[in-house]
């Protein structure tokens, strides 16, 4: 019991509910360490910097318990050898991830550890339900989403576990220090502005989820889609890092359908699109950058960064005010109404006839929510190339989308402040966090017309559609 086991940290940065953590503390003094490697240096600018936050306020965590978070930097094998003899070490756990590039990673890293005699055990804490664990009668997994919810809504996940008691090893190993690994670097002034809207760590996540489940839930099922209303959980930021278990979530919402509380169970439902989202991926890697459906292979999206409409969506000036405020959203707050998220994605993909990937990417870029999988069957979701996905004749119209949900016009007041002779903090802090060399000024005019037009971006695309290379194929 006095040999130290490695807990190799990804996205589970948490205490509570932690199978991979509740099992190396089960069997030795635990070393958390964190190793920024490749995967770590490939993220966005906005999802980097968010890491960042969330290791400080975890290691400030785990001090408290009278453990640290060691920081190493390097290829994740070559750190973990070095710190296994180090430490003498001889057991390694982790929670699992399901992107392609991670399986891989992992697969090599297990390999290679246990040639070396190491014990290497990998963890469930990141689903409700590990993907190979629910499949069709037919043996085959889910490919569309109610069936999926079905097979699942009854199913119990266990109930989360407490925080174990942590051990320190007798000697730590060296660490880096966080601030010298710059995790907010590529934000530049961005990062500033980031930070006010941001409030990283379990204890926030938990807080957090305590009231959407005492005020919010009950009116959840019609709040959700009122774009300038704070009626969902925030949740999804949290799950990105793991500082909250998705288990957490669903004992939370099972226990407000219990009290009878409306709107449970959308909620539940919500949970569940990021499980079947993770479900995609695991069993069809390719969702995450290539068309899930192969005949959409040759449609004529066009995908040249330097096109003013990929310009003007990426710089928040379309001349579609509720794009444009959605947009903006993002690059303040790093996240979007998800509402929002369909219709920024709508008008990039059909009215622009922009190709999902590159939207995929400039959400990859700024969004602090960032998922592999959410991101991927999103963007195909509303694209068309999706499974389950919108077909792609539905096409939003944000004009008619705002007067639904934002029917007096307070988000996009909220986000866009050209027009406006007192503009909201909100819009002027978008201003404060764009890049300087985007010329772009809060008392400049505002685009008369939209980049494309509504009417006219609807057609090409619906002839575009029309005509398509392989239709009748989907
Ligand atoms: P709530 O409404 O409170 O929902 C609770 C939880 O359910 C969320 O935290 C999330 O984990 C899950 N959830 C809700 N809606 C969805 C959904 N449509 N798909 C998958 N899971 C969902 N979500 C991300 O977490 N990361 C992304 O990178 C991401 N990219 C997206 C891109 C596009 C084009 C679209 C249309 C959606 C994307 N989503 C993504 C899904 C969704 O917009 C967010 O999960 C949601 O807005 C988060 O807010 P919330 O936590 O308050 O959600």
């Amino acid at each position: 019991m006095s040999t130290p086991v490695i807990l190799w940290l990804r996205r589970d940065l948490r205490l509570t509910d932690h199978p991979a953590l509740v099992a190396a503390a089960a069997s030795g003094p635990v070393i958390p360490i964190f190793i920024r490697d490749a995967a770590v240096d490939r993220l966005g600018a906005a999802a980097k910097w968010r890491l960042g936050e969330a290791l400080r306020v975890f290691g400030a965590r785990l001090a408290d318990e009278g453990s640290r978070l060691i920081l190493r930097r390097g290829n994740a094998l070559d750190v973990l050898r070095e710190v296994i003899a180090e430490t003498g070490a001889e057991a390694v756990h982790w929670s699992r991830l399901y992107d392609p590039d991670a399986i891989e990673r992992n697969t090599d890293v297990k390999s290679a550890l246990k040639d070396a005699g190491i014990t290497v055990e990998s963890h469930a804490g990141h689903l409700l339900f590990e993907p190979w664990t629910v499949e069709t009668k037919a043996g085959d997994p889910y490919k569309v989403y109610s069936p999926y919810w079905r097979a699942v809504a009854e199913r119990d996940p266990g109930a989360p576990l407490s925080a174990p008691t942590l051990k320190a090893p007798r000697d730590w190993p060296d660490s880096d220090d966080l601030a010298d690994w710059e995790l907010g670097a590529a934000m530049n002034r961005g990062a500033e502005v980031l930070a006010r809207y941001s409030d990283p760590g379990e204890k926030a996540a938990q807080t957090r989820l305590g009231v959407f489940i005492r005020d919010k839930v009950a009116h959840y099922k019609q709040a959700r889609d009122m774009v300038a209303e704070d009626g969902t959980s925030g949740m999804s930021e949290y799950l990105t890092y793991g500082e909250i278990s998705p288990r957490s979530l669903w004992a939370a919402g099972q226990r407000a359908m219990d009290e009878g509380k409306a709107g449970a169970e959308t909620f539940l439902k919500e949970v569940v699109w990021r499980e079947f989202a993770y479900h995609l991926m695991y069993h069809f890697p390719r969702i995450v950058d290539r068309n899930w459906r192969e005949e959409w292979d040759g449609f004529p999206w066009k995908d040249d960064e330097r096109l003013a409409e990929v310009k003007a969506w990426k710089q928040a000036r379309t001349g579609v005010p509720f794009v444009d405020a959605a947009l903006r959203e993002m690059y303040v707050t790093g996240r979007m109404h998800n509402r929002a998220r369909m219709i920024v994605a709508s008008y990039l993909t059909k009215h622009c006839m922009i190709h999902w990937r590159v939207g995929q990417q400039w959400f990859e870029d700024c969004l602090t929510d960032w998922d592999p999988a959410s991101n991927a069957m999103g963007w195909q979701w509303v694209a068309g190339s999706g499974p389950d996905a919108a077909p792609y004749f539905r096409i939003f119209n944000p004009e008619t989308q705002a007067e639904k949900f934002d029917p007096e016009g307070d988000y996009r007041d909220r986000w866009v402040a050209e027009g406006q002779d007192d503009p909201p903090e909100t819009a002027r802090d978008y201003f404060a966090a764009i890049p300087r060399a985007w010329k772009m000024d809060m008392h400049g005019n505002y685009p008369d017309t939209p980049i494309v037009g509504l009417k006219e971006g609807r057609d090409a695309a619906l002839d575009a559609y029309q005509n398509r290379p392989n239709a009748g194929e989907d």
